[in-house]
């Protein structure tokens, strides 16, 4: 007997649409529709970000299959209120990572990055 592969979501669990035309329309089968996720954005490499240092988490190009609403929804637009903000920015100052004028530099962004990765990693583990 041949075992049927189903392709699921990494964070919902949800049985994963793959059909043209659907994706991103608000139905069940856009909102479960197949999109891959970079753990680390491309653009944080090469040209840009991480340019010059090493990728601190060695994710580099890795990225995983999430249904669309989980990824560009959840993913891609982490509610954050403006206590969040404020609290999140006296740790940037606190680690030094500020900037009063920018600079050619790209670290304090790296490290900012970083930081906010810590947060969510904090966050993760506080809630296990
Ligand atoms: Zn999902």
């Amino acid at each position: 007997m041949v075992k049927m592969y189903r392709e699921t979501c990494q964070i919902c669990g949800c049985q994963i649409t793959r059909k043209k035309g659907v994706y991103a329309t608000d139905t069940i089968e856009g909102r479960s529709h197949a999109t891959k996720h970079h753990y680390v954005a491309e653009r944080f490499f090469g040209r840009s970000i991480f340019k010059n240092m090493k990728d601190p988490w060695g994710l580099e190009g890795q990225k995983e299959v999430f249904c669309y609403e989980c990824h560009e929804e959840l993913l891609h637009n982490p509610v954050l209120t403006p206590k969040d903000i404020q609290r999140f920015a006296e740790l940037v100052e606190r680690t030094g990572l500020n900037e009063k004028k920018k600079t050619s530099s790209k670290a304090k962004i790296a490290g900012r990055i970083n930081l906010l990765h810590e947060v969510i990693k904090k966050g993760l583990e506080a809630l296990a």
